[in-house]
């Protein structure tokens, strides 16, 4: 099925996202959490890439296992920083043959050991330039892409961002899903400007629990993401305490979708971190408001 009929239901959903594991040892736990996690009947799933390509067999193998054994809809991640034409078309066609019908076209970030590689033999300087290579490849796919409403830390200004947002729009990608934010206004206000710029595809917000004080550091690195002052007194008054912490972060995201909910959002993506209890306990949390797949 694919992802933007989806976006055509009634009623209120969400999407989770998990990440193949990074070695053989734990392909079963982590096969087993994303179960878990199916068993919710989210809207959709998607499961992550490695920029690297190290556990690209990993990606179609969790997604293509949640295809078989559930009725949830698969949304493959794809990255193109450090590959081949060659090597994207080998993956496409994994995804293909796996009967996965969505790809969530993403440039990635060159991993550190990547850094000083000679980079005249990689073929991919944008996510625009997959998106191209996945249309013209004629599979049939249903394409989405990443967007920030903080801005793309690489980019001068939102201005440029939009401008390429728009055009991998134009390129084929026909929903977009949000970097994580904790201030539901980034969202608002980068919605607004999104549509002002002719972008009228859906805009999926990206949902991020955060469950422990260690993920703080780590995900403002990664996303750069503002976080609110609400946000930093909790962890101030619970990091200390885990299962406090938990609670607290299960309940933080828990607001911010129902927020989203009452101000015209129907589908929100939650980036699982492979937890099956946080998945469960932000459902208990929506029992009566969302819909099942
Ligand atoms: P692009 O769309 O290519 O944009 C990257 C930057 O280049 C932006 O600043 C953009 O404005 C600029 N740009 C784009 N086109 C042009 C152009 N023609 N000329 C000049 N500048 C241009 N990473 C992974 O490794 N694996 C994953 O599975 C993964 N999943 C993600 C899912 C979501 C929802 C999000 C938000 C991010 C995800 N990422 C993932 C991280 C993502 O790969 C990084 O944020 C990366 O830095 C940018 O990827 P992109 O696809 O947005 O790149």
């Amino acid at each position: 099925m694919k992802i933007t009929d989806i976006f055509e239901k009634e009623g209120y959903s969400l999407s989770f996202e998990v990440f193949p594991p990074k070695t053989d040892t734990v392909f079963e736990s982590v096969k087993a959490a994303t179960e878990k996690i199916a068993e919710l009947s989210p809207s959709f799933m998607s499961v992550t890439y490695g920029a690297g390509g190290g556990t690209s067999r990993y990606t179609v193998e969790i997604a293509e296992n949640l295809r078989k054994k559930t009725n949830v809809p698969v949304l493959a991640h794809l990255t193109c920083v450090s590959s081949t034409r060659e090597t994207v078309k080998r993956q496409i066609e994994a995804i293909k043959n796996a009967g996965i019908d969505n790809i969530m076209a993403l440039r990635g970030d060159l991993p550190p050991q990547l850094e000083n590689t000679d980079r005249s033999k990689w073929d991919y300087r944008y996510a625009v330039d997959l998106i191209r290579d996945i249309v013209s490849g004629g599979g049939d796919f249903c394409i989405g892409g990443a967007c920030y409403p903080e801005i793309h830390p690489e980019s001068p200004n939102q201005h440029e961002d939009l401008t390429h947002l728009r055009e991998k729009v134009e390129a084929g990608c026909s929903f977009l899903t949000t970097q994580m934010f904790f201030d539901n206004n980034l969202f608002y206000n980068f919605l607004y400007k999104a549509r002002e710029a002719g972008i009228k595809v859906p805009i999926i917000p990206g949902i991020m629990p955060i469950t422990n004080a260690n993920q703080v550091d780590r995900a403002i690195k990664l996303s750069g993401s503002f976080m609110p002052q609400r946000f930093k007194s909790l962890v101030d008054s619970f990091g200390g305490m885990p299962e406090a912490m938990k609670q607290a972060g299960i309940a933080y995201a828990t607001d911010q979708i129902i927020d989203l909910f009452a101000n015209g959002i129907k589908n929100v993506h939650v980036y699982s971190m492979n937890k099956p209890e946080v998945a469960q306990s932000i459902c208990r949390n929506l029992s009566e408001i969302i819909r099942k797949a």
